[in-house]
């Protein structure tokens, strides 16, 4: 079922769960692992997360290097037709620019429409780690819109070979990022909006946000969005915080603010178990606040502490 039928369907606030595919090597019991105690609480769906190839230098035994191309962790298409199939629930791959054309994206597409997938995050993904600033592939996409529209097109039945007659329409139900807090390259809140606003004009059905440690910076970019007129719904993206190192990695990758007071209690825990206590008690009070002001979906990044998210949910 699409995310969007989950959402009009639902009496009450859903939850839903983010999984990265399992580093190459680990096999997919680890996933299952992760994900177990998590399905007692009924997903409507679950997120895999997909991360492009990296292109490193592999010393030689002569003193030169090699450029190899490494993907640690494959699998994202076949990862969500697994999970559907083992637990019965609603899976929604994500699908970048980064690292694909689009004769690549668009058999991948066809791939998932074939594994019965509705459902689509469309990114566009971040640069290479050897790269300074994004770069797409030669006759790839550039931004996540030129993406967004290649699904669009397919679920009008427009495929890349234009002379296809009386072609099948995918039936994708399509997903885009926000940034309560503004993606990162965006000049101003406002330009990031603009463009936020032409990715749901051509078709986007909903939006998942980038994590957030102040529920008034969602509440804030809520309002912001209605006020430019997109009116699809608006899923918040949560993480527990659950060591002191992330005081500085969340910020310096992701771009967001901690608040203060989440800031001084880390600061003060004296070990990785007391940050943990910290970071499920601000969890637990970011999602009690949002269900109680209706929010459609809560959507747990859920890497690397299942058990934290299960504890919060729990409580809900
Ligand atoms: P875009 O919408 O393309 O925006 C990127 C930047 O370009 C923004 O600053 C925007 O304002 C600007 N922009 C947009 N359109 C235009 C235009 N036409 N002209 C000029 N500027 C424009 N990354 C992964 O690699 N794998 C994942 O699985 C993944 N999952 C994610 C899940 C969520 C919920 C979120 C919030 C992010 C995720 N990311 C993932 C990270 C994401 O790929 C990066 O944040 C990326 O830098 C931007 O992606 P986007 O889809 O928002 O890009």
């Amino acid at each position: 079922m699409k995310v969007i039928d989950h959402i009009k369907n639902a009496k009450d606030t859903l939850v839903s769960f983010e999984v990265l595919p399992p580093l190459k090597g680990k096999g997919i019991e680890a996933l299952y692992n992760h994900l177990d105690p998590l399905m007692e609480f009924k997903p409507a769906f679950i997120n895999v997360t997909y991360h492009r190839s990296e292109h490193v230098f592999k010393k030689n035994a002569d003193g030169s290097f090699q450029k190899v191309v490494v993907r640690k962790r494959p699998g994202t298409e076949s990862i969500c037709a697994a999970i559907m199939n083992k637990y019965d629930v609603d899976t929604v791959p994500h699908l970048i620019c980064g690292g694909f054309d689009i004769n690549e994206t668009e058999d991948a597409l066809i791939n998932l429409h074939y594994l019965g997938i509705d459902n689509v995050l469309v990114l566009r993904g971040d640069a290479a780690k050897n790269e300074t600033s994004f770069e797409p592939e030669p006759r790839g996409h550039r931004y996540a819109s030129e993406l967004l529209q290649q699904v669009v097109d397919l679920n009008a039945g427009i495929y890349l070979e234009d002379d296809l007659k009386n072609t099948h329409k995918t039936n994708f139900c399509i997903g885009v990022a926000g940034y309560p807090e503004k993606h990162f390259e965006a000049p101003n809140m406002d330009t990031d909006m603009d463009y936020l606003k032409r990715k749901i004009d051509m078709g986007a059905d909903y939006i998942i946000t980038q994590m957030f440690f102040d529920n008034e910076k969602y509440y804030s970019f809520v309002k912001a969005c209605r006020d430019a007129g997109i009116t699809v719904p608006i899923i918040p993206g949560l993480k527990p915080i659950y060591t002191r190192k992330q005081l500085t990695v969340l910020p310096k990758t992701f771009h967001i603010d901690l608040p203060a007071d989440l800031a001084n209690e880390i600061a003060k825990c004296k070990s990785d178990e007391d940050v943990e206590k910290v970071g499920e008690e601000w969890l637990l009070a970011q999602s009690r606040d949002l269900k109680k002001n209706g929010v459609p979906v809560l959507h747990y990044y859920t890497l690397g502490r299942p058990h934290m998210v299960a504890n919060v949910v729990r409580e809900l």
